[in-house]
């Protein structure tokens, strides 16, 4: 049975791999930590995140899995290198500096960092890969959309698309257009919407003169996520320090 933290646990992702996590029976989430003031969620203790070390040595879990703000990511990863924690991260909206301090981590301790914890995007970005590698010359227009309390923008899911696209070809995008703006062959357009409670929908259509690929995943339910954030955690507990990424786990089970 494998210990886990949730670093969020008051949060929407938090909440969700908490509940997710209550039907499993080979990983239990022993400690939540959150800044919100909140003693409890689902019967599991949730303690002040300014006090991670204290929480990571009384409750001693194998992985903490982390839905917050790269600021407390970060945090986070601190603690967790000292206490010999691994860490599932999450959040996106890391800038160089933040992504910096989880690579210092992963030499201490094993951190796998994923965008998108849905086997379904893993399966839309082997897709993109083949599909711009085919499609030479065709336009590339990439747009995502979120609830309407995201607050990164564009989303990691759709840098994870961009930089995907970026393997195969050679594009600049263009983040939203304005004005006069005509379209130059090398590049695509990226496009963040931002609307009631929608969990994640992203689309990347490749155009040619006579025809439209559309490349498109939805989101239905955040479990998807807490599910996959979950898998990561078992397979991580008994890893090596190092860096990891969600398609290993993905094909390993
Ligand atoms: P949310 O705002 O609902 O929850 C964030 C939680 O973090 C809140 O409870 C907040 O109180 C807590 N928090 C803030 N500062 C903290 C700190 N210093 N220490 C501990 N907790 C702190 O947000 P959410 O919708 O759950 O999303 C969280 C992050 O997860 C975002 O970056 C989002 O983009 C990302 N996300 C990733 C995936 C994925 O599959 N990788 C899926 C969904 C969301």
């Amino acid at each position: 049975m494998t210990r886990i933290g949730v670093n969020g646990a008051a949060g929407r992702m938090g909440r969700t791999v908490i509940e997710t996590a209550a039907d499993r029976e080979d990983l239990e989430v022993v400690v939540g930590f959150d800044v919100a003031d909140v003693d409890a969620v689902r019967g599991v203790p949730v303690v002040d995140a300014s006090d991670v070390g204290t929480g990571l040595a009384e409750y001693e879990p194998s992985v903490v899995v982390d839905f917050t703000l790269p600021e407390s990511t970060v945090a986070l990863a601190d603690a967790c290198a000292e206490a010999g924690v691994g860490m599932v991260v999450g959040t996106t909206g890391f800038d160089d500096e933040g992504f910096d301090r989880l690579e210092s981590a992963s030499e201490a301790v094993p951190v796998l960092k994923a965008t998108n914890f849905s086997r379904g995007i893993q399966a839309l970005l082997r897709t993109v890969r083949e599909a711009v590698g085919a499609l030479d010359g065709y336009d590339l227009e990439l747009t995502e959309t979120h609830h309407n309390d995201k607050v990164d923008a564009p989303s990691g899911t759709a840098k994870t698309i961009l930089e995907t696209v970026q393997e195969q070809r050679d594009v600049e995008p263009v983040y939203g257009r304005e004005g006069h703006a005509p379209r130059e062959d090398d590049e695509i357009g990226v496009f963040a919407r931002r609307a009631g409670d929608i969990r994640g929908e992203h689309e990347l259509v490749l155009a040619g003169n006579d025809e439209v690929v559309s490349l498109s995943h939805r989101a239905e339910d955040r479990a998807v996520f807490a599910a996959g954030a979950l898998d990561a955690a078992a397979w991580l507990a008994d890893r090596d320090p190092g860096w990891y990424e969600f398609g290993a786990v993905v094909d390993d089970t």
